[in-house]
């Protein structure tokens, strides 16, 4: 097989088959490329547990399978621009790559925030589906186009908690009045609830929470919260995350930085963004587990389910807001049609595959 043949078997055929139609042939192109060094701004703190180290290890995997034609450096969260300017560095071609979570432009592309997460949404297993055989990635794409940017999935965080609280949640009453960071739709949901919204880049969390400037915070799961030491700012920490089921993280290039590469050097940021997404999931299911031991037997941490009559009230208004974005534009439109029927579709089949199996494993626990 030839290599492309190769790497859209393994990849999935969608994405790959609409962008190398646009490659140019390898070759007399490739030999003459002169090495060039890429900028990679993030919305991480520099070096942050799975985040910044995954966004760390794309740049340095595309370094090395390159041999160095194509180097990456990587910058952490205000060391080039600001973390919530990632998308415009790298739209106007101030950075070349970036790597964030798409919800965090909602105030630029409302509709970004399907290729984030969707609260009652899709798992990391379901999501990865839907972008690769369900459609869902060449709709980023031309989501994406108009910005001069190309997106790729280049990590999950895959469930995460609910959030850290001063303030115990009994009923969803007990949600009016909080203060609470939670992006995205997530934050959409809640403010219909009588929370007040807030977001904050992540690396503001712990002092914004324990100074008093909000009441209450999600960040990402325990291996992340117990990092940031969320635990010391906050009484009780509640799960399931509801609102961020299977976040995808980005890497985003620029459409003409990434055009001037030769096709093999576009095929390698291509897969080595897949392996990046692959690596991340991983190790957040292993440090999760470990990292929530550790809150609990170390630091005395209550972890607490949220009551159920609370998650269905959640899950209403969840409902309403995603179908609300869908009005936003044609976009929308079109991409909530092809989530809310590729969600459907795959929770149906979801219940009697992990559904049944986890209930039946967990059953006695
Ligand atoms: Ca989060």
């Amino acid at each position: 097989m030839k290599r492309r043949e190769i790497v859209v078997g393994a990849l999935g055929a969608g994405t790959l088959a609409a962008c190398s139609q646009e490659r140019k042939p390898m070759g007399e192109q490739a030999s003459a490329f002169k090495p060039v060094v890429w900028k990679m701004v993030t919305t991480w703190p520099p070096n942050f547990p799975a985040l910044g180290t995954g966004a760390k290890y794309l740049g340095d995997l595309i370094t090395q399978l390159s041999a160095g034609r194509l180097t990456i450096k990587v910058y952490g969260a205000g060391e080039l621009v600001p973390a919530f300017e990632v998308f415009d560095a790298v739209s106007s071609g101030t950075a070349q790559m970036g790597h964030g979570s798409a919800y965090y432009w909602k105030g630029k592309v409302p509709e970004a925030q399907y290729f984030s997460s969707v609260p009652f949404g899709l798992t990391a297993q379901e999501m990865s589906g839907w972008l690769y055989f369900g459609g869902g990635m060449d709709l980023w794409r031309e989501v994406y186009a108009p910005h001069g940017l190309i997106p790729f999935d280049a990590g999950n965080t895959t469930v995460q908690t609910a959030g850290w609280f001063n303030r115990e949640i009994k009923t969803v009453e007990d949600l009016k009045g909080l203060k609470m960071r939670i992006p995205g739709l997530g934050g959409e949901v809640l403010k219909r609830l009588g929370v007040t919204v807030q977001n904050i880049p992540g690396g503001e969390l712990f002092q914004a929470l324990d100074q008093g400037t909000i009441d209450a915070t999600e960040w990402v799961g325990p291996y992340n919260d117990l990092a940031f030491g969320l635990h010391k700012a906050a009484k009780y920490c509640y799960y399931p995350g509801w609102h961020e089921p299977g976040t995808v993280l980005e890497c985003m290039v620029n459409q003409s930085a990434y055009e001037a590469l030769p096709a093999d050097l576009q095929a390698i940021v291509e897969v080595a963004c897949r392996v990046t997404s692959q690596r991340m999931t991983a190790e957040f299911t292993a440090r999760n587990g470990r990292a929530v031991q550790t809150l609990v037997d170390e630091h005395g941490v209550e972890m607490r389910p949220l009551p159920a009559a609370v998650l269905s009230r959640i899950r209403v208004v969840a409902e309403q807001v995603a179908q609300e974005l869908a009005q936003e534009n044609p976009a929308a439109a079109a991409i909530y049609d092809s989530f809310s029927r590729y969600a459907k579709q795959t929770a149906a089949w979801t219940r009697m595959a992990e559904g049944a199996y986890l209930a039946a494993r967990h059953a006695d626990l």
